[in-house]
């Protein structure tokens, strides 16, 4: 175990099935007037979800400005168009309700309402000007209605540049949800499908901060619970979207995952991804990751082994009985393959979407060039040809 370490966690965390409710209540909105940040697609309206928030807002006192264009890939012109109208309607806080996409655009939105310039000129990587941001953002509050990307706990927003096929994570202290409502019946609504896509995103996020060398003891901790609750609850999710009990158990093993990403970091394994969908954005992430998976995740077993035997246990697998250390490491591997199967994405290729094993080299690069920060916490460091061999390993 870890002796030195930062920890920090600074978002407050109402959790549990009903509690959306609470925004009509709670003392902690940071502002009286929101811009609410949701998704182009229809989902929030229908399901009633927006006339809620903006309702309980109400009954709180707090004035709401809609901005309703985001993509499931958001993109970087949306950002500086929905900070326009933030900065137009005076508003003093952000709300993003929605998934992870309407989550993240909440947060860069947050950014660009207070800052001067183009979002690009803070971004890290890529084409990215790397500057520092000189205002503090506005701050965020989190509704998410899906169990997917963690984004209610963590500080960190992924925007896709479209012109030059740049998919960038970027976050710091400022970006942080300074409120986070998690209510699973939120989810209850959630097809099969991205029931699965978006519960598997949560448990690589588990999995690569335990992974990690940045890892810490809460990290550690945080994830092996939501790899054992994911292991355990999101094949029940999948089978039956109305299993309140397994839906609870999903969105705080999401949640967890979150705060895993905060105190840890993800993996190369998330580069990877970003690269694939950046050049096919008809791509979900959690079904890039989990196509990329067993060929990036078998490459990292065989090369440090050391912490892949305490994930397979807590996904049920008898690994002390195994003779070796690599054999150890592997029942995660095929604690991997039962899982994906359990969630009906056996089979999950990349090429389904559009992705060419041709282009394996471009994808490394791009991987390597705009999310180069994460290679540096892998446990093994990647070569590029590594690299492409692990993308090609998929077809
Ligand atoms: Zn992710």
């Amino acid at each position: 175990m870890k002796t030195n370490f930062n920890l920090f966690m600074p978002t407050r965390i109402i959790f549990g099935p009903g509690k959306l409710k609470e925004l009509s209540t709670t003392p902690y909105l940071p502002g009286k007037k929101a811009l609410v940040v949701i998704s182009a697609g229809k989902s929030m309206k229908k399901n009633g979800y927006l006339d809620r928030v903006v309702g309980y807002l109400k009954q709180n006192g707090v004035e709401s400005v809609m901005f309703d264009k985001i993509l499931p890939n958001p993109i970087v012109d949306h950002v500086m168009e929905g900070a326009k109208v933030a900065r137009e309607n005076m508003c003093d806080f952000v709300v993003g309700l929605g998934g992870g996409s309407s989550i993240d655009s909440s947060k860069s939105i947050a950014v660009m309402a207070a800052n001067p310039g183009h979002y690009w000129d803070y971004i890290h990587g890529g084409s990215g000007k790397g500057r520092p941001v000189p205002n503090q953002p506005l701050p965020v509050v989190a509704i998410t209605t899906t169990a997917g990307t963690g984004t209610e706990a963590d500080p960190w927003t992924v925007i896709t540049k479209s012109d030059t096929k740049e998919k960038i994570g970027f976050g710091y202290d400022g970006t942080f949800p300074v409120l986070s409502i998690v209510d699973p019946e939120l989810m209850l609504s959630v097809p099969p499908e991205f029931t699965a896509y978006q519960g598997m995103d949560a448990f690589f996020h588990a999995v690569e901060g335990y992974l990690a060398t940045v890892n810490q003891p809460s990290s550690d901790a945080f994830a092996l619970m939501a790899v054992e609750l994911i292991a355990r609850y999101l094949p029940v999710a999948v089978k039956d979207g109305n299993n309140l009990e397994a839906r609870t158990a999903v969105a705080w093993a999401n949640t967890a995952a979150g705060m895993v990403e905060s105190l840890s970091s993800c993996l190369s394994h998330h580069s990877l991804e970003h690269a694939a969908s950046a050049f096919h954005p008809e791509l979900p992430h959690g079904a890039g990751l989990t196509a990329l998976s067993v060929s990036y995740f078998s490459f990292m077993a065989e090369k440090c082994p050391e912490r892949f035997p305490a994930l397979a246990k807590v996904m049920g697998e008898d690994v002390d009985k195994l003779p070796t250390k690599l054999e150890k490491a592997m029942g995660f591997i095929t604690a991997l393959k039962k899982l994906i199967k359990a969630v009906g994405l056996q089979e999950l290729h990349l090429s389904r979407f559009g992705v060419r094993k041709n282009e394996s080299p471009a994808l490394a690069k791009n991987a390597m060039e705009t999310m180069g920060g994460l290679f540096q916490v892998d446990p093994y460091k990647l070569s590029f040809d590594e690299v492409v061999s692990i993308y090609e390993r998929c077809f």
